[in-house]
């Protein structure tokens, strides 16, 4: 039997509690740390959702979902902040965890999902501005997105500019529209003019229209009985546009411009410029009584990469002609063959 000296025993004994002791205060200085280090992520975290949830826009990070392929099938949202929640429709702790197809498919039938699985996948940003996106009875709005790979999924901010955009639509019709009879006015209608004659110019026709002794019937039943012409004729233009391409302008005071996209030949644009002549004809009610008025019109059709100007000025001179050959009437003057 092996048997062991007091103080060697002493000793060892002495070893293993001051080893134990050692790894008991390893431990504990282990854990402590660790608890200090849990505490202080966990203030980060508080501090990063309070910042989150006073940003004003709505701000989500999510996980990228893949198949077993490896292909962006979805995204988790792993956190959203209150706007995003707001904004979404749904209670944060309902739509932590569920799929943003999910939730919302609008994003895929948008085009939206598109482009964050392409930020998922090479890493670029998304900087989408004014990106259309339905959302539901509440019909379409407009959002500027902004997207960043984020640790396994992506960081997606967005702002609803729908009202905005509504504003500066109202702007932009406003600066080209003719405020009296709502036809484009003379700047937006040689702008479009001009892009539909960059687009090719065949088939297009314009029609100069100018009403007949328009100063008489200001003088006759006043200039508000003339104002309401204006607006009466304009809604026969209105009646005889056929596509959303057709244009239908004031481009001076009592003179229109009509601008026919996809026309046959001059005999298709000359029969519309005749419904429109007999159309205008009609009497139109005023408070100053019935108002009879007459058009002079004169057609062209566009020569293929002729400018805006030339097509003009030869509708302006049929117009004219019309005019010398006594008046309500068309004229047309066929395309120049030799430009093209
Ligand atoms: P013509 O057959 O040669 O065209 O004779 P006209 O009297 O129509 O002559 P012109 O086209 O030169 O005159 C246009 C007139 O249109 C002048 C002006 O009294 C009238 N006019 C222009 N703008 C307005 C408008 O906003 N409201 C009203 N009521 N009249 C306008
Ligand atoms: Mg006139």
């Amino acid at each position: 039997m092996l048997t062991m000296s007091m103080p060697a025993a002493a000793f060892i004994l002495v070893s293993v509690v001051v080893l134990a002791l050692a790894l008991a205060f390893g431990f504990f200085v282990g854990w402590w740390r660790l608890r200090l280090t849990t505490a202080a992520l966990n203030a980060e975290k508080r501090r990063l959702e309070a910042t989150l949830g006073i940003v004003f826009d709505p701000y989500v990070i999510t996980e990228t979902l893949r198949d077993g392929a490896g292909r962006v099938v979805d995204f988790l949202y792993k956190d959203a902040n209150r706007a995003a929640c707001a904004w979404i429709g749904v209670d944060r702790d309902r739509l932590l965890g569920r799929r943003m197809l999910d939730v919302d498919p609008a994003v895929a039938t948008s085009g939206l999902f598109g482009i964050l699985v392409d930020a998922a996948e090479r890493g670029i940003p998304v900087s989408a501005d004014a990106f259309p996106i339905p959302r539901g009875t509440d019909g379409v709005h407009w959002l500027d997105i902004r997207a960043e790979r984020v640790e396994g999924g992506l960081g997606i901010a967005w702002r609803d500019v729908t009202e905005r955009r509504k504003a500066e639509a109202i702007l932009e019709r406003r600066a080209s529209t003719d405020e009296l009879t709502n036809l484009l006015n003379r700047k937006e209608a040689l702008k479009q003019v001009e892009t539909l004659n960059r687009r090719g110019g065949r088939g297009l026709a314009a029609l100069w229209c100018d009403i007949d002794r328009f100063k008489l019937v200001n003088d006759t039943y006043g200039h508000a009985a003339g104002d309401a012409v204006l607006q009466a004729l304009a809604d026969r233009i209105r009646g005889c546009l056929r596509s959303t391409d057709d244009i239908g302008a004031r481009i001076g005071g009592d003179e229109l411009l009509v601008l026919l996209h996809g026309v046959r030949g001059l005999d298709d644009a000359m029969n519309v410029a005749e419904m429109l002549r007999s159309r205008a004809a009609e009497p139109i009610p005023t408070t100053a009584g019935q108002v009879a008025i007459t058009l002079s019109i004169g057609v062209t059709i566009a020569n293929p990469n002729e400018s805006t100007d030339a097509l003009l000025a030869r509708a302006d001179d049929a117009m004219y002609q019309a005019k010398n050959r006594g008046r309500n009437q068309v004229v047309a003057i066929a395309a120049d063959a030799s430009v093209g």
